[in-house]
């Protein structure tokens, strides 16, 4: 991922990265399957087809962001969605992570009602179940919920029309590069790239150049 965002790698830099990723993949993918479906179910094999399930759904999420990096680079070179998209394969990464860590969690509480019962068994399961969903759960969809929101503040400003756009030729103040299409008007009157403002209202939700509390603007 790094190396896509630095733009300055040779090719055999490139595919070294690409293929050492592809073969962890492979073999994560492999690994996975032979855990889950060729081995017996016991406790260890589990945890080890946790981690193996893990590190597949990672590769599999920096690639993809990796290839999405690269498309943009080298076709589109500034895509509106970029963010988005990334958003959205970190976000399925980290669900992939989650059920899998709910499963686990459903399957180690299986065999503690079924095989032992200590006191010390049943607090280190509370304790690492209460890390696992509430702790990661949470946090996933508080993050969720900020960009639902800035994503809704977003889409009440209205948008800019091409004459705006014409007669203004002029920067974003955020990313400053120029507005063309794609460009919402704040009440304070000033004027930002969609994507721009979202991710600005991620952090905080005033104008970014007159510091104006954010008001949701009657069409
Ligand atoms: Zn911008
Ligand atoms: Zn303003």
């Amino acid at each position: 991922m790094t190396l896509a965002t630095a733009h300055n790698g040779t090719f055999w830099k490139h595919l070294r990265t690409v293929m050492l990723a592809t073969v962890l993949l492979f073999i994560s993918g492999v690994l996975s399957y032979i855990s889950f479906f060729t081995m017996s179910s016991t406790f260890w094999v589990f945890i080890i087809a946790y981690n193996y399930v893990n590190t597949f759904s990672l590769m599999l999420g920096s690639m993809s962001i990796y290839l999405v990096l690269m498309i943009d680079y080298h076709t589109l070179r500034g895509w509106q969605s970029l963010d988005d998209v990334m958003f959205y394969i970190r976000g399925a990464c980290r669900a992939v992570e989650f059920i899998v860590t709910l499963c686990m969690c459903g399957y180690i509480m299986m065999t503690f009602y079924m095989e032992m019962t200590s006191a010390a068994g049943i607090v280190m399961l509370a304790a690492y179940t209460y890390y696992c969903i509430v702790q990661r759960g949470g946090k996933g969809w508080k993050i969720w919920m900020m960009r639902r929101q800035a994503s809704c503040k977003v889409q009440s400003l209205p948008r800019a029309t091409k004459e705006d756009l014409r007669n203004k030729s002029d920067l974003c103040p955020i990313c400053y590069q120029m507005m063309e299409s794609e460009v919402r008007v704040m009440h304070c009157k000033h004027y930002f790239h969609e994507n721009c403002l979202k991710k600005w209202f991620y952090i905080q939700d005033k104008c970014p150049l007159c510091y104006a509390q954010f008001q949701s603007v009657a069409f």
